[in-house]
């Protein structure tokens, strides 16, 4: 009789992008450059094995640390266990509600007062391969934080921070700089990991500052408006505008704002896409 195999099938691992950082210079680069924080509320996204977690938790007021893995979640909780003011929370950041965690609770606040929620910094060594989701989902919670202090790729810190006109300006960059000041601080070697990526990565620095209320344009509408207009990289913005809007509207939108037509999106800054579309919208809709 044939032998059966008793092994079950491996059950697939999934992708948390784990690559821990093991340069420790690097670690106190990262920090230090969130400056003072002894009055400030700190929340580290994938804190792993703690690298940066350790050395924010004597610096930070209050860190709230949110990891995925389960066995690293619960290393995280004894090894602090004795911190007061280190919280960790086991979740995917990609479905926590920040509201419970930094909205304002019931009884805080007296009645008719509203103060400003206080602006959390974040920093993360992220799993790059959410990098866009987790920045779109801080950026609609962005009322809650201050500066963000990002770990990425090092070729998506340069699409981030790419100003308009250079090959490297695209959706991420238009997005990123409609909700936040983009720089780009220092890159980090492979090696500077365990197990080592193989890209390289860069620290990036977020300020938030909003400037949906500047451009005077509907969150929604105007980040659909910027996903259409760069939609196919290589089609001019009037190409890739046309499938939705009426071309002798479009061509005369382009023609008051300034917009040659045979611009692409990535030549064309925030406020005049702003003026592109606010013009749009009084002469047709799309
Ligand atoms: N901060 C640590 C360091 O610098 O060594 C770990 C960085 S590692 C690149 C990314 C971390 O994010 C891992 O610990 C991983 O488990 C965690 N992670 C992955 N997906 C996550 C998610 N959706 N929510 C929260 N943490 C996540």
């Amino acid at each position: 009789m044939p032998k059966v195999s008793a092994a079950r099938p491996k059950r697939k691992k999934p992708k948390l992008g784990q690559h821990f950082l093991v340069d420790r210079s690097a670690a106190l680069r990262i920090v230090e450059s969130l400056g003072d924080l002894s009055q400030s509320t700190v929340l580290e996204i994938g804190p792993g094995r703690g690298a940066l977690t350790a050395l924010l938790a004597t610096r930070a007021r209050r860190l709230i640390a949110i990891e995925v893995d389960r066995v690293l979640a619960a290393q995280l909780r004894m090894h602090f266990s004795l911190a007061p003011n280190v919280e960790i929370i086991e979740a995917d950041v990609l479905a926590v509600d920040f509201d419970t965690i930094f909205g304002p609770k019931p009884g805080s606040t007296r009645p008719g007062l509203s103060p400003e929620p206080e602006r959390v910094q974040v920093v993360g060594n992220l799993p790059y391969f959410l990098t866009s989701d987790i920045l779109l989902r801080l950026f609609a919670y962005r009322k809650y934080f201050g500066t963000l202090l990002l770990m990425v790729q090092s070729e998506v810190a340069d699409r981030l921070a790419a100003q308009p006109g250079k090959t490297d300006y695209g959706l991420l960059s238009a997005t990123a700089q409609l909700y936040a000041r983009v720089r780009k601080l220092f890159v980090l070697p492979p090696a500077a990991f365990s197990p080592p990526p193989k890209v390289h990565s860069a620290v990036v620095e977020l300020r938030m500052a909003s400037q949906l209320e500047s451009l005077r344009v509907p969150e929604k509408a105007f980040l659909s408006f910027l996903k259409l207009s760069f939609a196919q990289k290589r089609k001019t913005l009037w190409n890739n505008l046309k499938s939705e809007y009426q071309p002798q509207g479009l061509r005369n939108a382009m023609q008051q704002v300034g917009i040659e037509p045979t611009s692409r999106a990535e030549a064309v800054p925030l406020d005049k896409a702003a003026a592109l579309f606010r013009t749009l919208g009084t002469t047709q809709s799309p």
